[in-house]
C-alpha cells in the first residue's frame, strides 16, 4: 500500500515549496524508502510548454516527452529518478480528459460535476503516480498557494483521500512563509495562522508546518505556531534561508523531520544515509577555487528560465570542487559590448531559446567564443548559433540563418525537421524527449562522455539542414553525435578550438548533483585549464 505526503503552500507563492517537496522525498530516499514525486498543477493550460518563461520559468522535459514545470527539474535532481509525464497534471489535462469521457457517454445519464468527477479523476492519477512507480511513499506537491480559486478542486480531491485511504497512510506538509518586519527583526506568525485556517476550513488538518525564514527562529515562535495551528510543536519546523538549496535536506534531517515522518507512516526507523549529498553541499559552499562563465540568455533578469541550466554548471562546479560563478549576459546588449560583457569568462553557454529577439546577440558570443578560443557549450538553440555564425563568419554562406528567423534566407542552415512541416498546433508537438544519439569515436564529445550511444532529451522543430554539411564540414565543423540510424546531426564540435561543443538535445536536464553531466564537466575542464594558463601566463609577466 503507497502512502502518500501531500504539500501546500501558504502565504505567498515561489516559497520553495517545489524544493520542500524535493527534499522530504530526497531524506525518504536516504533511508532506503522507494519514492516518486507528482506536481498537480492548477493552471488551465495543459502542460507548461505554451508559456513564456516571464509567466513560469523554465519549461522542464521528462524523458518520455513531457513539457512540465520547473519543479520536475528540482525532483528528478533531488532523488536522482527519471519521472515521467503522469508526475504533472494540469487543470487543462484533468478537464479535457473528463470532457472526453462526457463527449464518449461515459457518464450518460449523470450531470457532470467538478465533485465528484473532476476530483476523481485527479485522485485517478495521484494513484496512477503511485501504481506506475511502485513507490513506497509518492510526495504530492500542489501548485499555488491555498485559497486560489483554481485549486480548490485539487485540495478538495486531497480532503477526500484521507477517507479513502485514511489517515495512517498520508499525510499533510504546509509549507508557509515568515515574513520580518525589517524595524524590529521580528517575525510575524499571522499570515501562517491564517493561511492554516483557510487549509483547515477546505477540511485539511497539516500534520507538519513548515516555515520559510530568512533568519534562525526561536523556540517561540514554533510553539506560537504550535498553539494557534494545533500542530506539534516537533511538527513545526523552521526552513531557514539556505546558501544552496541542495542544504534543505540536511535542515530537514536535522530537525528530525524525516523520522517523524517514518514515525507516522508507522515505517521502521533507519538511519539515513545523506554522506554522498553532505559531500556535494560541503563543495558547493566551500570550493577550493572559483571559475567564472558567462551564461547569454534573453531572460538574465530571470534566473528560473535557465534553471537547469545554472544547476548543471553547479553540480559539475561541485565534482571539480570549483564554484561557478555565473555571469548573466543579456544577449541583446551583446553586439555593441561583447569585449566588456564578456570579459574574464574563462568559458561560455548559450541555453536553449525561441525567437528573434536575442539571437544576432548569441551570435556575438558564439564569435567572440570561437576567435578567442574561449571553451563553449551551445544548448539547442545555442547549437542553432554556432552554426549560423560559422555558416557565415567562416563559410561564407553570406546571409545563413535558420528559417525561425528568416524564412527567405538564401543559406538555410537551419531548418523545420521535415515532421515539423505538417504541424499546425503549437501544443506538445515539438521534438520532444529521449532520443538515443551515437556519438562519433575521436570527437571531443565522445571523449567527454566516453560511451558509444548515449540517450538524451529534447525539445525543438528545427535542426541542422543537412544540404549544408558539406560546405561546413570542410571549413572546419565536426558532427561529433548523430541520431542513431539516421544521418540528423545532433552534436558539433569545432575542429581547430580547444572546446567549442553544441548539441541540439538539451543536456542539462540530466544533471544531477552526484552525477553531473559529462558535456558540462567538458566544458568547465577546458574553462579551468585556460584560468590555470592565464594565470599561469600572468605570472610569467
Ligand atoms: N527555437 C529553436 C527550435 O525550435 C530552439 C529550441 C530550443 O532551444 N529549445 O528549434
Amino acid at each position: 500500500m503507497t502512502k502518500f505526503v501531500f504539500c501546500t503552500g501558504g502565504v505567498v507563492s515561489s516559497v520553495g515549496k517545489g524544493v520542500a517537496a524535493a527534499s522530504i522525498a530526497r531524506i525518504l530516499k536516504s533511508r532506503g524508502i522507494s519514492v516518486s514525486i507528482q506536481k498537480l498543477d492548477p493552471y488551465l493550460n495543459v502542460d507548461a510548454g505554451t508559456m513564456s518563461p516571464y509567466q513560469h520559468g523554465e519549461v522542464f522535459v521528462t524523458e518520455d516527452g513531457s513539457e512540465t514545470d520547473l519543479d520536475l527539474g528540482h525532483y528528478e535532481r533531488f532523488i536522482d529518478q527519471n519521472l515521467t509525464s503522469s508526475s504533472n497534471v494540469t487543470t487543462g489535462q484533468v478537464y479535457s480528459a473528463v470532457i472526453a469521457s462526457e463527449r464518449r457517454g461515459d457518464y450518460l445519464g449523470s450531470t457532470v460535476q467538478i465533485i465528484p468527477h473532476i476530483t476523481d479523476e485527479i485522485k485517478r492519477r495521484v494513484f496512477q503516480v503511485a501504481q506506475e512507480s511502485g513507490a513506497e511513499v509518492v510526495i504530492v506537491e500542489v501548485g499555488g498557494t491555498v485559497g486560489d480559486i483554481e485549486g480548490l478542486p485539487f485540495i478538495e480531491a486531497l480532503r477526500q483521500m484521507h477517507s479513502d485511504i485514511g489517515h495512517d497512510d498520508l499525510l499533510y506538509v504546509h509549507v508557509t512563509l515568515l515574513p520580518r518586519l525589517a524595524v524590529t527583526g521580528e517575525f510575524k506568525t499571522k499570515p501562517t495562522q491564517h493561511s492554516v485556517k483557510e487549509l483547515r476550513g477546505m477540511g485539511i488538518q497539516p500534520d507538519f508546518i513548515l516555515l520559510r525564514a530568512d533568519a534562525p527562529l526561536s523556540d517561540g515562535i514554533r510553539a506560537k505556531v504550535s498553539l494557534f495551528c494545533d500542530v506539534d510543536e516537533s511538527a513545526v519546523i523552521p526552513l531557514v534561508s539556505a546558501e544552496t538549496m541542495y542544504e534543505v535536506p540536511l535542515i530537514m534531517e536535522q530537525a528530525g523531520l524525516g523520522d517523524l515522518i517514518m514515525e507516522k507512516f508507522n515505517l521502521p526507523k533507519a538511519k539515513p544515509d545523506l554522506e554522498e549529498w553532505r559531500r556535494v553541499v560541503e563543495r558547493i559552499k566551500h570550493p577550493e577555487r572559483r571559475i567564472s562563465i558567462g551564461l547569454v540568455g534573453k531572460y538574465v533578469e530571470l534566473v528560473d528560465a535557465y534553471m537547469s541550466v545554472r544547476e548543471a554548471l553547479y553540480h559539475a562546479g561541485a565534482h571539480f570542487n570549483v564554484g561557478v560563478d555565473i555571469k548573466w549576459v543579456e544577449s541583446e546588449l551583446l553586439p555593441e559590448n561583447a569585449e566588456h560583457l564578456l570579459k574574464g569568462v574563462d568559458g561560455i553557454v548559450v541555453p536553449g531559446g525561441f525567437g528573434y529577439r536575442g539571437f544576432e546577440g548569441k551570435m556575438v558570443a558564439a564569435r567572440h567564443a570561437r576567435e578567442n578560443e574561449i571553451p563553449f557549450l551551445g544548448l539547442c538553440l545555442g547549437l542553432q548559433v554556432m552554426v549560423v555564425e560559422f555558416a557565415r563568419s567562416v563559410a561564407g554562406l553570406e546571409g545563413a540563418n535558420s528559417t525561425e528567423f528568416d524564412a527567405l534566407t538564401p543559406h538555410p542552415v537551419i531548418d523545420l525537421l521535415p515532421e515539423q512541416r505538417q504541424v499546425y498546433h503549437k501544443g506538445g508537438t515539438m521534438r520532444l524527449g529521449s532520443y538515443p544519439c551515437r556519438l562519433v569515436s575521436g570527437t571531443r564529445a565522445a571523449h567527454a562522455y566516453g560511451q558509444d550511444v548515449v540517450s538524451e532529451r529534447h525539445r525543438h522543430r528545427f535542426e541542422l539542414n543537412n544540404r549544408y554539411w558539406e560546405p561546413l564540414r570542410s571549413r572546419g565543423l565536426v558532427a561529433s553525435g548523430l541520431l542513431e540510424g539516421a544521418d540528423l546531426v545532433e552534436i558539433v564540435e569545432l575542429q581547430n578550438h580547444p572546446w567549442m561543443v553544441a548539441t541540439q538535445f538539451h543536456p542539462e536536464f540530466q544533471s544531477r548533483p552526484n552525477r553531473p553531466h559529462p558535456l558540462f564537466l567538458g566544458l568547465l575542464s577546458a574553462a579551468l585549464e585556460r584560468s590555470d594558463r592565464n594565470t599561469t601566463s600572468a605570472a610569467a609577466q
